[in-house]
C-alpha cells in the first residue's frame, strides 16, 4: 500500500468513525456532546512521517475511536428513563340521582379498567402505544398491561404527571388482579410533585404547565370528542374516538417529556453522576456535562468544589472534602463550655 492510499484509507475510516460518533452522541439523553470528543491529538506511531494536515486527520481518527468506546460505555450506563401516561375506563353504576350520590359496591355495573397507555424512552423519538380498541372486549386490559409491564420492568426511572398517586397505583391494582408480578423497582419522578415542591404555578395541571413552559409540545385540547365524550364513544367502539385517544395519549407523553426536562434542572432527585460513573466529567441534574468549576462551598469542617452548569445555570458541588486531614483536625469545635 502506498503512503498516499494509506492516508486516503485512514481518512475514509476517520470520516466513518466521526459519523458514527455523531450518531451515537445524538442518541444520548444526557448532553455529552462535547467538542472534547473530537479534539485532535497526534498518533505517535507515524506522526513524524506526516505533514500537519495528515496529522490532524490521524489524531482525530484515534481520538474519535477512543471516544466512540467511551460513548458506548456511557451509553450502557445511562439510566433508562420511561415517560408514560395511561387512560382508564370509568366505572359504570346504577344510581338513583345525580347530586350527592353514595354508590354502594352492589350498584357497580362495570369496574374501571385500563384502556390505553403511551410511553417513550427519554432521548428516543419513538412513542409506544397500546389500547384495547381492536379487541372484542374493550374492557379486557390483560394484553395491554403486559406491554406496559415490560417497559416498567426495564426502566430505571419513570416520569409521569401525577403518576405517583395515580398511574403507578392504578397499574399495580390491575397487575395484581391479573396475577402479574410487581415490575422491577424504579425511581418514580412526578412532574406534578416537582411543580408543587419548587413552584407556585396557577395550576399544576399538565395542560397549564405545558402551555406556559413548553415550546414544542403543548397539551392538545380535545378536538372531536370533548371531555367525557371521548371515553363514552371509545367504549361504544367508535373508531374515530379510538384514533383521538391514541393521538392525545401519545401527544401527552411527548409534552410530558418536554415539561420534565424543563423542570429537571430545579430538582435534585436524580444525580446522573451516580448512574454514569464511566463519565469523568461532572454531570448536572439537567443532564448536561457542560459545567465549569466556580468557587467552593464551605462548611465548619470542609471545603467542597462548586460547579455552575453552563446549560441551565444550576449550581452543584462535589462531595469530596478538599480540606486536608491535618487541617480538618485544626478546625474549631463548637462546644458549649458553660
Ligand atoms: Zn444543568
Amino acid at each position: 500500500m502506498t503512503r498516499k492510499s494509506k492516508i486516503r484509507d485512514l481518512k475514509e475510516r476517520f470520516e466513518k468513525t466521526l459519523k458514527k460518533v455523531g450518531k451515537e452522541l445524538r442518541k444520548l439523553p444526557v448532553d455529552v456532546k462535547r467538542d472534547e470528543y473530537i479534539r485532535t491529538t497526534v498518533d505517535s506511531d507515524i506522526s513524524d512521517r506526516l505533514n500537519k494536515e495528515e496529522l490532524n486527520f490521524l489524531g482525530g481518527f484515534r481520538e474519535a475511536k477512543k471516544h466512540l468506546k467511551e460513548i458506548s460505555s456511557i451509553q450502557t450506563s445511562i439510566p433508562k428513563i420511561l415517560i408514560f401516561d395511561i387512560e382508564t375506563a370509568p366505572l359504570e353504576s346504577y344510581h338513583w340521582g345525580l347530586w350527592n350520590q353514595n354508590i354502594g359496591l352492589n350498584q357497580v355495573k362495570e369496574d374501571w379498567t385500563v384502556l390505553s397507555w403511551a410511553a417513550k424512552w427519554a432521548g428516543s423519538d419513538e412513542v409506544f402505544y397500546m389500547d384495547t380498541s381492536k379487541q372484542k372486549d374493550l374492557r379486557d386490559d390483560r394484553k395491554i398491561l403486559e406491554g406496559i409491564w415490560k417497559l416498567l420492568d426495564e426502566a430505571d426511572i419513570t416520569v409521569t404527571q401525577n403518576g405517583v398517586s395515580f398511574d403507578h397505583k392504578k397499574l399495580n391494582a390491575r397487575f395484581i388482579q391479573h396475577g402479574m408480578k410487581p415490575p422491577s423497582s424504579c425511581k418514580k419522578l412526578d412532574t406534578k410533585l416537582m411543580a408543587k415542591k419548587y413552584f407556585k404555578f396557577t395550576s399544576n395541571k399538565l395542560e397549564y404547565m405545558t402551555d406556559k413552559l413548553c415550546t414544542k409540545y403543548k397539551k392538545l385540547s380535545h378536538g372531536k370528542f370533548p371531555g367525557m365524550a371521548l371515553w363514552t364513544e371509545y367504549l361504544k367502539g367508535n373508531k374515530e374516538a379510538a384514533k383521538e385517544m391514541k393521538l392525545y395519549n401519545e401527544y401527552d407523553v411527548r409534552s410530558l417529556e418536554e415539561l420534565f426536562f424543563k423542570l429537571l434542572p430545579w430538582d435534585n432527585q436524580i444525580d446522573f453522576n451516580t448512574y454514569i460513573d464511566s463519565c469523568e466529567m461532572h454531570i448536572c441534574t439537567c443532564g448536561s456535562v457542560d459545567s465549569v468549576k466556580k468557587g467552593f462551598h464551605y462548611t465548619r469542617t470542609g471545603k467542597y468544589q462548586k460547579y455552575i452548569c453552563k446549560s441551565c445555570g444550576k449550581e452543584s458541588r462535589d462531595r469530596t472534602n478538599l480540606l486536608s486531614k491535618d487541617k480538618r483536625k485544626k478546625t474549631i469545635r463548637s462546644r458549649c463550655s458553660r
